[in-house]
């Protein structure tokens, strides 16, 4: 039976929710129209040194006071009032804190000169944009996640990539020596699937099953514990019993055109023997790491994300990769890129954290109140939504919004480091081509939720890392440990409290309609959720999977952290739903070009959802405006760090 909110400890005082400081429009003196703010501005004026926003709980990542402005502007066509002008000049306004923004400000430095005047605006009250770090001490010891991108695709980086890293002292060796953590498939407990009783009529926790890796003695028991038909059941043993080529005689262009223009879920239907049923079971394993459900991925696009299927190719093994470890070859900070985005300020701003450098970033503690001061060459503004970005007397003019004023200031040159599909908005002097591939990027919204537990006593004693949920609003769930780099330890052997990860994104309603339709659908979905109806959520599941091995979900949860990603990854384009553009016709190649002293970045540029892209991306945009220039003021300088 479902159990009631008191039930679940819906009331029980954790730590959950933003701080919301009760500030009327009218008292912030504001000049914008009516609306434009929304329902709550997020907590700004601490006093100086307070201000520390990885420490805030509740709804993260799109949080409230970040989108209003950017919603009225796009969604309602509202008008901005004159801006009042400023006294600051720049000679380069950045649109976007996210690591793109970021490497942005590092490389102008580089090619134009350490001394230029750099002024980087973000909507957010944190800068890093998807690159945020979560931290908790309600346990006592601080305890790090991530709230967005986390893996260092480090096999993937280019020259560029590996040398900013090599400037920042990254040092990849070092961070692979540090990391033990197996997304939920150990090291220590193992994978495990959940099938909850809200949709599959019984709690039933499957230990040591994984949809990758499916193999071993016991596999057929325990697909017999499945709560679905029997048919359904049949079926996964036989798929994962067979060795055969399906497409036996059929020429390697012929296989390859078969699994670029099906989807997953068909190929299983049509050549894996799955009922509809156990088809459908595999939907939501590419949801965090894609954004989008294996029945809108080709069946191509899913073996390079692992899932099952070289055994019906001819091939002994069931996944190209033969794990389960779904992340691949990637490195890690413990709060994620997080620490590329902190190395990067501090880099560019080196009095919010003196002393700090690659091997501590993650114990670093930032002073916020030096991100802005007049003194410094390079400033970023949070809580700044830019509404406005113009081509002006040679050089740039930008409006934002912050705390409700509508404020313009000048440069010589802008990059856009934001979202395209926002770019239209902002430059509505744009070519039309070129706001019309801007506006083809539609972002594949995403969440990430951490839960900060009292202990893994739970988790230790089912045994399991972490488990897929294919019935449930998080694809996935996994204990957060095992990331000891930076700084920072905590260990798979430590008591103690313990971040639960869960992952994953809203399925949209209809998954036949058109992809982007999809993900539109899906943000509205996502957007409209309450911050209860994700706890609720949480709770639920815990309680299902855990209560059996003694979990308390009244007393046990201490906080809960919601990073919601309405924009999440950018959008790359897919074999079942996009064309093949000439080369140098792809939305992406037209959005990013030049547009007077504009120059557009962010990993949208590069239709390519990974950190590295954004900095590459950042790269080339600062390229675009040197090229402009002709000769760089001051060639390659070394940032002194
Ligand atoms: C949940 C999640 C997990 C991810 N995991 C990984 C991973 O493991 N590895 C990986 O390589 N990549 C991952 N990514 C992809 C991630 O998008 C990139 O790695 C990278 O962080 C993108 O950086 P960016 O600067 O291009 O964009 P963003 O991080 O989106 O930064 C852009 C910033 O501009 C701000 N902005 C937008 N409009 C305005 C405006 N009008 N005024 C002011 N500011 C504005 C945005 O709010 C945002 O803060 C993940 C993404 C998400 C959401």
């Amino acid at each position: 039976m479902k159990k009631s909110d008191r039930q679940l400890g819906m009331d029980r005082d954790i730590t959950r929710r933003d701080f919301i400081h009760d500030l009327s429009l009218a008292s912030l003196g504001l000049t914008l129209p009516a609306g434009v703010l929304g329902e709550a501005l997020s907590e700004n004026m601490e006093s100086a040194g307070k201000y520390y926003p990885p420490t805030r709980t509740g709804m993260r990542g799109s949080h409230s006071g970040a989108f209003e402005v950017a919603h009225a502007l796009a969604r309602e066509g509202e008008k901005f009032p004159d801006p009042e002008d400023l006294d600051e000049e720049y000679d380069l306004v950045v649109v976007g804190g996210g690591i793109s923004g970021l490497a942005t400000a590092y490389y102008y430095r580089k090619q134009f000169g350490a001394d230029s005047r750099i002024l980087i605006l973000e909507n957010h009250d944190d800068f890093g944009g998807h690159a945020k770090r979560n931290e908790f001490h309600q346990g006592g010891e601080m305890r790090l996640s991530w709230g967005g991108t986390m893996n260092l695709e480090y096999p993937m980086f280019s020259n560029n990539v590996n040398a900013l890293l090599d400037e920042l002292g990254v040092d990849i060796d070092e961070l692979l020596e540090g990391y033990e953590f197996e997304y939920g498939s150990g090291p220590k407990g193992s994978p495990s699937i959940f099938f909850d009783a809200e949709t599959y009529g019984r709690n039933e926790l499957i230990h040591g099953f994984s949809f990758r890796a499916g193999r071993g003695d016991k596999l057929d028991t325990m697909i017999d514990r499945f709560p679905v038909s029997e048919e359904s059941r049949e079926s996964l043993k036989k798929f994962y019993a067979r060795r055969e080529n399906v497409f036996e005689g059929k020429s390697e262009a012929e296989v390859s055109e078969i699994l670029s223009g099906i989807s997953y879920t068909g190929f299983l239907k049509k050549y894996g023997g799955l009922s509809e049923e156990a088809a459908n079971l595999f939907i939501k394993t590419t949801h965090g790491y894609w954004g989008v459900g294996a029945d809108s991925l080709s069946v191509a696009e899913c073996m390079g994300a692992g899932l099952p299927i070289m055994q019906l190719l001819g091939y002994p093994e069931l996944s190209g990769s033969g794990d389960d470890n779904a992340g691949g070859s990637v490195a890690m900070f413990p709060d994620g890129n997080a620490s590329i985005a902190r190395l990067l300020v501090h880099a560019l701003i080196p009095a919010v954290a003196p002393g700090s450098n690659a091997t501590n970033i993650a114990v670093a503690r930032f002073d916020y109140s030096r991100l802005d001061e007049a003194t410094s060459p390079v400033r970023l503004r949070l809580e700044s939504t830019v509404g406005n970005v113009a081509n002006r007397d040679g050089g740039t003019s930008v409006s934002y919004v912050n705390q409700g004023q509508v404020l313009r200031v000048k440069s010589r040159h802008a990059v856009l480091a934001c979202y395209h599909a926002i770019i239209p908005h902002l430059c509505p002097d744009m070519p039309q081509e070129q706001k019309e591939a801007q506006e083809y990027q539609v972002k594949r919204p995403l969440i990430l939720t951490n839960v900060l537990l009292r202990d893994s006593k739970a988790f230790d004693k089912l045994d399991i890392a972490g488990a897929y949920c294919p019935g449930r609003l998080h694809a996935a769930i996994w204990q957060v440990k095992g990331v000891n780099t930076a700084g920072y330890h905590h260990d798979w052997e430590d008591a103690g409290p313990v971040p639960i990860m869960f992952w994953g994104s809203v399925a949209p309603p209809d998954a036949s309609i058109p992809i982007r339709e999809q993900h539109r659908a899906s943000r509205a979905m996502l957007l409209a959720m309450s911050f209860e109806d994700f706890e609720r959520e949480i709770r639920t599941v815990l309680d299902g999977m855990l209560s059996s091995a003694g979990f308390d979900v009244q007393e046990e949860v201490l906080a809960i952290t919601v990073n919601r990603w309405p924009h999440g990854y950018t959008y790359d384009y897919l074999d079942l739903w996009d064309p093949e553009w000439p080369a140098g016709q792809a939305p992406h190649e037209i959005a990013r070009r030049l547009f007077g002293n504009i120059a557009i970045a962010n990993s949208d540029a590069g239709a390519d959802a990974y950190t590295h892209v954004a900095v590459d991306e950042a790269w080339r945009a600062v390229g675009d405006l040197n090229s402009q220039v002709g000769t760089p003021t001051k060639a390659a300088e070394k940032v002194v760090i």
